[in-house]
């Protein structure tokens, strides 16, 4: 059940609301958008049927939600998207955010210059790799808790926010603490212990879809790290594994509308690696606008033959501002703009010296 409350309720009324809720042995969420605030009961929905809840000051109105994830549910932002704030960088709204970079941060060097350069030509965040997931164990694994000091290098000369990838739980506290996004990758969308743990952050999250994950498996898992507290996740689609081997995935760009349907989160796409080819990133990044794509995260580098990992797929970064100009159409078509880039001012992160 969820109930959205009116926009100016004072924070008494919303603690009688929980109290009542909780009461009746359900759990209370306060999902607090930018917009509105709204309660998601998740328990037994019978019990809150004989409880006259409109009587209660503050509630606009009451919904049931009969998917099996509640709290990532259209319904549980009355039925409208929800935009996300990432250190100054919005997903959901009418601006489309273009996050560019290296899939790993393999030195410092090519890190602030990726940064610099895609930042230039308009991407509003970085992406880099510090702890990679690769199918090998004997292939580079990233810098770890170097590549994260670089990472914060680059945002403090660009002022471009960044997101990393998170692989376990034992890392999430030192990344937490430094990045502006936590990106749980495809490998790990099933990985409940580390959903629940980056649930317990406050830190935003971007969460990809798994490689056979489907609607229902990925809104589930993005439930698990909302039903930790963690209201803040952007959805990734990046290419599922079918039977063409043409392209390294498939880009499923059904999933877009779909998503857009069921959920209230922002839905962003990766075409890296969905296409596995530098060549399909623009193709298929055009494809994911036009069908209503709320961001992009595109993997570049400044030299893609001498890549450490990802360099078929990536973008040269001399080539980069060419491809955000021949986006830049397709966002306008879609009714979008590309998002700006956000100040250099950021909230107070730790500073690795
Ligand atoms: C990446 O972003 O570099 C990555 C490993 O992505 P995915 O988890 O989608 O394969
Ligand atoms: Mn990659």
């Amino acid at each position: 059940m969820i109930i959205v409350t009116r926009m100016d309720i004072p924070e008494h009324e919303l603690g009688t609301i929980c109290e009542r809720v909780e009461s009746l042995g359900l759990a209370a969420h306060v999902l607090r958008g930018i917009e509105r605030t709204v309660v998601a009961c998740v328990g037994d929905d019978a019990r809150l049927a004989d409880i006259p809840l409109l009587a209660l000051p503050g509630i606009e109105s009451v919904t049931p939600v009969l998917r099996p994830f509640k709290l990532a549910s259209r319904e549980a932002a009355a039925g409208r998207p929800a935009p996300i704030r990432v250190s100054g960088v919005t997903f959901g709204g009418q601006e489309i955010p273009v996050i560019a970079g290296p899939c790993s941060v393999e030195n410092r060097d090519m890190l602030l210059e990726s940064a610099r350069r895609v930042g230039s030509a308009g991407a509003t965040m970085l992406r880099g790799g510090a702890y990679k997931p690769r199918t090998s164990p004997y292939a580079f694994q990233g810098l770890g808790a170097e590549a994260l000091e670089y990472l914060v290098e680059a945002r403090h000369q660009t002022g471009l926010p960044f997101v990393t990838e998170v692989m376990d739980t034992r890392q999430v506290g030192l990344i937490a603490d430094r990045a502006d996004m936590l990106q749980i990758g495809a490998r790990n969308m099933q990985n409940y212990a580390l959903l629940a743990e980056v649930g317990r952050t406050e830190t935003p999250v971007l969460l990809k879809r798994g490689l056979a994950a489907n609607v229902t498996e990925l809104l589930m898992a993005a439930e698990y790290i909302m039903s930790h507290g963690n209201s803040q996740v952007v959805l990734c689609e990046r290419g599922i594994r079918t039977f063409e081997s043409a392209t390294r995935n498939t880009l499923d760009v059904g999933i877009i509308p779909v998503l857009k349907r069921e959920t209230h989160l922002p839905v962003i796409v990766d075409p890296s690696h969905a296409a596995g080819r530098a060549d399909l990133v623009r193709p298929l990044a055009a494809a994911a606008l036009a069908a209503g794509a709320d961001g992009l995260i595109i993997e570049t580098h400044p030299d893609p033959a001498r890549a450490l990992s990802d360099g078929d797929q990536s973008v040269p970064l001399h080539e980069f501002a060419a491809l955000m100009d021949r986006l830049r159409p397709f966002a306008q078509a879609a009714g979008r703009t590309f998002g700006s880039r956000p100040g250099t001012e950021r909230p107070a992160r730790v500073a690795v010296a």
